[in-house]
């Protein structure tokens, strides 16, 4: 989803749309198992529109595709606390999100986020005010999924959105082989889109949009930022093992400077 709304802002800047659009370095940081194709196509896709989004003199520097090879701690130590804004976009009810959500809102950066996994936590902590929720809940992806979700109605509807899926099928991002990413947008399309992409779509480009907007008032996005880190205090890794260790390890604190026994 976050790669389909990087095509949409560089089309809006193709077409002349995008002249006072707020610039955006979006920092891709992920990996997929080997044998998970469709994750494997989804890094090569992301991948493919960096090299056609970062060396377009259309572009210049108002948008920027990275997608970090081997992310690792050491990189993560060096993102995170530099980030701006946390995309945290995962189906409500799949728990996609678990602490990689926290690192980044405890550092200062903005959360865009669904209502799934640890983004509920933080969203209880930090207070909607304070955040960019969007999309289904998880009770209305289960509706929706047994109603007879028709992802093409959202392709017909959305001209923004089917102007992107038609340049990834037509081969725009991968010319020596434009059939690459057939499969991907199959999947969105024809396949069921079991992860409701094309449902949430609109209403994450409509957050992407308040964010920006957001983002120009900066005493504003100073204040959310620090907001953020003052109401994170809750998940310090301290008090986090201190939980662990009473709820499910069932251990007890010992002295480390009192004398073990038989030594
Ligand atoms: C935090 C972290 C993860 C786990 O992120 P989740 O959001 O909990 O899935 C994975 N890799 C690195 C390098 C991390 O720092």
């Amino acid at each position: 989803m976050n790669v389909l709304h990087i095509i949409a802002l560089y089309n809006r800047i193709k077409s002349g749309e995008g002249k006072d659009m707020v610039p955006r370095t979006f920092i891709f940081g992920a990996k997929a198992a080997p044998a998970y194709k469709m994750a494997k196509l989804i890094i090569k896709l992301i991948n493919s529109v960096a090299d056609v989004v970062n060396d377009d003199p259309d572009v210049g520097d108002r948008l920027k595709v990275v997608f970090l090879e081997n992310y690792s701690v050491s990189l993560a130590q060096r993102i995170i606390p530099a980030a701006d804004v946390s995309e945290q976009i995962s189906t409500a009810g799949m728990e996609a999100s678990g602490t990689g959500c926290m690192k980044l809102s405890m550092n200062g950066a903005l959360t865009i986020g669904t209502l799934d996994g640890a983004n509920v936590e933080i969203l209880e902590e930090v207070g909607a005010e304070n955040m960019f929720i969007f999309g289904l809940k998880t009770d209305e992806v289960l509706a929706l999924r047994a109603s007879g979700y028709r992802p093409r109605d959202v392709y017909d509807r959305c001209r923004e959105l089917r102007q992107v899926l038609d340049m990834i099928s037509g081969g725009v991002f991968y010319p020596e082989q434009p059939d690459l990413f057939a499969p991907l947008v199959n999947s969105l399309l024809d396949d069921g889109d079991y992860y409701m992409v094309m449902a949430d779509y609109e209403s994450y480009a409509r957050s992407q949009e308040e964010l920006a907007l957001t983002y120009r008032d900066q005493e504003k996005w100073s204040r959310l930022a620090i907001l953020n880190v003052a109401k994170m205090g809750k998940f310090s890794s301290d008090r986090t093992i201190r939980q662990y260790a009473d709820e499910i390890w069932n251990v007890k604190p010992v002295d480390p400077t009192a004398k073990q026994p038989g030594k």
